[in-house]
Formats: C-alpha cells, structure tokens, sequence
C-alpha cells in the first residue's frame, strides 16, 4: 500500500527476539535486562501479523533480532513465512555465530537472502567490539554463506578511534568472495549515541586513495536504502548506508514489528501500534487489518536523528530490541 506521502511500503522487518549471544558495544550493554518470554509474540502470532500485513501489500520480510538464530524454532518459522501466500522474499540478518551450520536447510527453504553483521577482521577487534571470542565462527560462515549459493551481504558498522582502519580490509572481502560489503552509518540510538561513526563521503574519499577509478551503480539493487559502487574486478559491490548524512526517508518503504509485538512506522519515533494487545484481546483480523492500515497511512514523513543531540532521542528501545 502507499502512505500519505506516496511511498510504497512493502516491507516489515520482524525482530524475532532481543536476545543475543553477542554484545556489541555500540547496540547492547552486557547486562541489559530481557523482555519477560510472555511478552515475546509466538510465532503464530507473527506469521499472523505476517499474513494480514501481506493482504496490504507488504511482501518482502526481514527476519531480525536480537540474534535470530538464538531463537529456537526460527528456521521452521522462516519456511512457514516463506509459504505464506503473499511473502516474495524473506532474508536473514544475523551476526553468523550460529549460521554455518543451518545453511543446507535455509538454502532449501529458499532463503532470499542473508545479511551477516561482521565490522571486523581482526580477531582482537572482534572480541572488543562484540565482547565475546567468536570471530572465525562468523569468517567461517561469511566464507560459507556464500559458497551455498544463497545471495551474501556483510554489514559493518565503521566506528572512529575503533575500526576505521579496517575500511579497505573489509572493502576486500567483495574482491575476494561473492558478497556485496555494506557500511551502515552507526545511528544514535541506545548505546550507539556514545559512538561516532563514518559517513559516505569520508569512507568513499579514503576509498579513492586507492580505488580511484569505482563507479557508481545506478540500477537499485535489494530492497534497501544502500547507494552502491563497483570496483572493477571485484566480485561484489560496495553499499553504503548513510542514514544520518544520507537521509533517505523519501523512498523509505519499510515497517519494523518488534518481538514484543509493536509496529512501529519509523526507526526515530518511539510510537507504533501494540499488535501483540490486539491480537491477545481478540480483536478480529479485520479490525486489526484496518489499524495496521491506519498506522502505515500516517507513517511520518522522516526522521529527525540531527536533532537528536540538542532534543534527546525520540526512541529510547534499544537496536537490539528493535531489530535494526
Ligand atoms: N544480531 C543480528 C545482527 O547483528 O545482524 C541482527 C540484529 S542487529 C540489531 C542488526 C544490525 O543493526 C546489525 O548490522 C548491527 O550492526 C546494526 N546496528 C546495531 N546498532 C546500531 C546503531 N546504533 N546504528 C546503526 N546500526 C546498528
Ligand atoms: Fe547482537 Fe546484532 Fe546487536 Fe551485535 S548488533 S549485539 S549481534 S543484536
């Protein structure tokens, strides 16, 4: 369907839990307290969700977390999402722990597609930044994700003073494995208000040094807000998403659905509509249809992170809890 200011929204990413066996400094503090189980919408409830949000045109679904994989059942979920009559597409993101393993079955559900989280590659770095010692575990599945056919990205998050230096080393992932390399603008939200990071311009100027000949990619490519680059001879593209110096609002086309059952328009604003109360009180499918369709009608027209250091911030839930 399309919202008031004429932008096509046909994708929910869905966090499955906001548990997460890594604690990545810049998205969740080590002893953050879990939302009670109860309060976690079952699955049925989200492939529930799932299926009336299909009836209005969102077809496309990002699994998130938390830690997907952390959660038991997600793959028996992520096929029962697969089949659901209107679902196009569903992809994984995942910080690639638990992943290698689960390959063979997701390649025959027929994921579209898996994003793994990885801003390092340096094993230190690694454990400083996730605070756990689980580096080869995500290289192994980066490295096997894509050798299994299914479509590849790596995601890094560029902090200053921290990984930084680690542009060009993950740049080359996309030269030496089919995957496409993203480096996603760290936003302020919970702990990653404490970080600064990098934005397009900069990373594509220290790029320049030594590739000075990338070409811009014109066709869009995924469902993202990622502006992408090729370098020549590279077997995957270079994306960049800058949603703080890059606002991209105008083409947003997403809603997010929160494990604890809150759809929610926009990643800056803390309102949404309370899913999981509506299911959980019975109101019929037809009612919550039309105040899902409500919410995306008036789903704001963009963010306003800029301000967020002179106002406060307008979310105070977590990345962990929203899902990215
Ligand atoms: N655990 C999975 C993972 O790491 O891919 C899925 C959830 S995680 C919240 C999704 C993405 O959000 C990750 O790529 C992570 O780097 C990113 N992220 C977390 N906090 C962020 C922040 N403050 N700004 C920008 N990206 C953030
Ligand atoms: Fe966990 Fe992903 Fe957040 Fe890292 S970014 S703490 S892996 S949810």
């Amino acid at each position: 369907m399309k919202d008031s200011h004429g932008r096509t929204i046909d994708y929910m990413r869905i966090s499955i839990t906001d548990r997460c066996n890594l604690r990545c400094k810049y998205c969740m503090p080590e002893d953050i307290p879990s939302i009670p189980h109860e309060k976690i919408l079952r699955f049925e409830e989200i492939l529930h969700i799932c299926r009336l949000a299909g009836e209005l045109g969102i077809r496309k679904f990002k699994v998130t977390g938390g830690e997907p994989l952390v959660r038991k059942g997600c793959l028996a979920f992520l096929k029962n999402l697969k089949e659901l009559p209107a679902t196009e597409q569903v992809t994984l993101t995942t910080n690639g722990t638990l992943l290698s393993g689960h390959l063979p079955e997701l390649k025959k559900i027929g994921l579209d597609g898996i994003n793994i989280s990885l801003d390092t590659l340096n094993e230190q770095t690694f454990e400083r930044i996730t605070g756990r010692p689980e580096f080869s575990r995500v290289m192994d599945s980066v490295v096997a994700c894509q050798a299994s056919g299914i479509r590849t990205k790596v995601n890094s998050v560029l902090l200053q003073d921290i990984n930084k230096n680690e542009f060009l080393s993950l740049v080359h992932l996309a030269r030496d494995y089919q995957v496409d390399v993203r480096f996603i603008e760290i936003m302020p939200i919970g702990s990653g208000r404490q970080y600064r990071g990098c934005s397009r311009q900069e990373l594509l100027s220290m790029l320049s040094e030594t590739y000075p000949d990338y070409v811009q990619v014109h066709e869009h490519r995924g469902n993202g807000p990622a502006a992408y680059i090729y370098l020549p001879g590279f077997k995957g593209c270079i994306g960049f998403i800058d949603a703080i110096h890059g606002k991209f609002c105008s083409t947003c086309n997403r809603v997010r659905l929160t494990s604890d059952g809150l759809l929610k328009l926009c990643l800056y604003y803390e309102n949404g509509i309370d899913l999981c109360s509506m299911l959980r009180s019975g109101h019929s499918d037809s009612s919550i249809l039309a105040a899902m369709e409500r919410a995306i009608l008036k789903k704001p027209e963009e963010h306003q992170f800029h301000f967020t250091a002179l106002e406060g911030p307008a979310e105070e839930r977590r990345m962990s809890q929203i899902g990215g």
